[in-house]
């Protein structure tokens, strides 16, 4: 099939790209917040939280520092399509969506799971797709290709010319912007910790750290292959290897979106102890509660200040 039709035939661009961005204006540097937690203090350390859910009210969190070099770039070249990929409920599939509604960019969302073709969309997809998204579901087996270019090149003779945003939008230049993170808290903690998914905004934030600063990066997922990711986008994006982090796998709590007790009566008492939001259960909770843990642990000396980023 050779077909170049845009993904949305209303949407060709901004007349003028440099003022669409002022759509995207952030609010940066995110606030940094110390809050007193008990569980920090009784070992002599100080829990600050790094309030980039603040940043944008539709590219929440580090998916505004990871998809804004992108944009700027398919803006600058003219590209009018963007193409990216994601599961049922990805945060990144939501923020890129939104970013083509703001941008006036059509937006095409590959999406795991040819079984959710026929069935009434989620939320989280439904939001998509009320932004304008394109939704097209796929098998989990072609699914598994999307880093293939013999695959993605398909998807070219399908949907016509796009900018592909790789899965969670975490590519070379979606690390260097999530460098910026790193960068607004020098100076400010000696730890930084951070969920975990792809490892882009680990790869950033540590990149983006001064000598002495450590990050240790939570995986939200099973299977222990988080660090070479990390190490593979660090590469990517900066040449080798760059700052000192390091990747926690003992508090996935099961796999992607799946949950505990524990993990849950951590959150509801975290929320209400310190009259918060409720915490992002996919990401931000296990973050937390792995810092918690550690912090009980003895991991950290007494007088070490941890910075915990709430990335969504
Ligand atoms: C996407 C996301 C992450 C994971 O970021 P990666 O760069 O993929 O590791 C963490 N927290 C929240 C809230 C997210 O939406």
């Amino acid at each position: 099939m050779s077909s170049t039709a845009p993904g949305q035939p209303g949407r060709p661009g901004p007349a003028d790209p440099a003022a669409a961005l002022t759509a995207l204006a952030p609010r940066l540097p995110s606030p940094l917040t110390e809050i007193a937690d008990e569980r920090f203090a009784r070992r002599g350390v100080r829990l600050l939280l790094k309030r980039d859910d603040l940043i944008h009210p539709d590219l929440v969190g580090n998916k505004w520092r990871k998809l804004v070099p992108n944009l700027r770039a398919a803006l600058r070249s003219g590209e009018h399509t963007l193409l990216t990929f994601g599961g049922a409920y990805s945060n990144h599939l939501r923020a890129t969506a939104a970013a083509g509604r703001l941008l006036g960019l059509a937006t095409i969302g590959v999406v795991r799971g040819e079984e959710l073709a026929g069935r009434p969309l989620n939320p989280s997809l439904a939001r998509c797709a009320a932004d304008g998204m394109r939704l097209h579901f796929v098998t989990r087996a072609a699914y598994r290709r999307r880093a293939d270019p013999d695959w993605t090149a398909r998807l070219r003779d399908r949907f016509g010319p796009f900018r592909l945003i790789p899965e969670g939008g975490s590519d070379a230049a979606a690390v260097r912007g999530a460098a910026g993170l790193g960068r607004e808290l020098r100076g400010r903690a000696d730890v930084v910790a951070v969920a975990c998914g792809t490892g882009g905004t680990l790869a950033g934030l540590a990149a983006g750290l001064a000598d002495g600063q450590r990050a240790i990066g939570f995986a939200v997922l099973r299977g222990g292959f988080l660090g070479g990711e990390v190490e593979r986008l660090q590469h990517a994006a900066f040449g080798g290897r760059r700052g000192d982090w390091r990747v926690e796998d003992r508090f996935h709590c099961g796999g992607f979106a799946r949950t505990t007790g524990a993990l849950e009566a951590f959150a509801r008492d975290f929320r209400d102890r310190h009259g918060l939001p409720d915490l992002d259960r996919v990401y931000v909770a296990k973050a937390l509660y792995g810092l918690s843990v550690l912090a009980g642990e003895g991991a950290f000396a007494p007088g070490t200040s941890v910075a915990a980023v709430v990335t969504g």
